[in-house]
């Protein structure tokens, strides 16, 4: 088998309509990062794709492209998870939405990441099996471990902005100096940060995902975390994924 060929695993992240019942699947591949690959007849009702390419898909592939340049083409699909019970909860389709949106729009193209990889996938294939209502204590560790796969983990015990111990005082977060403040650099546009988050936090950094099921906590604890990681996102992405507002209309946090 020459290099034309590419065996990867790879997660569906979504996919567009293309020509006469073509589809061109957006992938995120544990060899190439994130790749476009077309699936030929894929919409035709006797296709051998069947429904193997529907988003939160995890499967195995044989791609095929005729040089480094040129699209790829799914030649074999096998599929590894078929995460089906995510399509069929709404809660777990806007938690999976807001697992894999961060990938869609923050990770660069064909930039393999192993973690990463492996962080989404036994992310999907929790979601799968959970409690809907432990949904967002999944997506809380995920997003957690996700800044630090890719390189944003924040110290708990330090103030970001001048270093010093923040051991037994309070601390604070803000959209523009970040997380976690002193009380000495706070403004007046820090918001508080609750001893249950930094908890959390440091729990997580050492913790599966698969204890999510496991999480039980109060809907301020919740909330708090979840701002923890909305400012997390703004300053390291100057943006937050959307599907969290759909997601948002559903969970309630408090
Ligand atoms: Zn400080």
């Amino acid at each position: 088998m020459n290099s034309r060929f590419v065996k990867t695993e790879a997660i569906v992240l979504n996919s567009v309509q293309f020509g006469e019942g073509h589809k061109i699947v957006n992938l995120f591949t544990e060899d190439r990062g994130k790749v476009e690959a077309s699936a030929f007849g894929a919409r035709k009702t006797k296709s051998r794709f069947g429904s193997k390419l529907e988003p939160f898909t995890i499967l195995h592939l044989l791609l095929y492209h005729k040089n480094e340049e040129s699209l790829f083409t799914i030649k074999d699909v096998e599929v590894r998870s078929h995460n089906i019970s995510i399509r069929g909860d709404l809660t777990k389709y806007f938690i999976a939405n807001s697992l894999i949106e961060p990938v869609i729009r923050f990770v660069a193209k064909y930039q393999s990441d192993i973690k990463l990889f492996n962080l989404l996938s036994d992310a999907l294939r929790i979601l799968d099996g959970i409690d809907p209502r432990k949904g967002v204590y999944l997506l809380s560790m995920y997003d957690i471990k996700l800044l630090s796969v890719l390189g944003y983990s924040p110290n708990t015990c330090l103030c970001t902005k001048c270093g010093r111990d923040l051991k037994g005082t309070a601390v604070y977060m803000d959209l523009y100096l970040g997380f976690p403040l002193c009380d000495s650099c706070k403004t007046g546009s820090s918001a508080s940060v609750i001893d249950g988050t930094l908890k959390f936090i440091n729990w997580v950094k050492d913790s599966s995902i698969k204890e999510a099921k496991k999480v039980t906590m109060k809907g301020h604890t919740l909330s708090n975390i979840r701002s923890v990681i909305e400012q997390l996102y703004l300053h390291t992405f100057h943006a937050t994924p959307k599907s969290w507002k759909q997601l948002s209309e559903f969970v309630s946090y408090e």
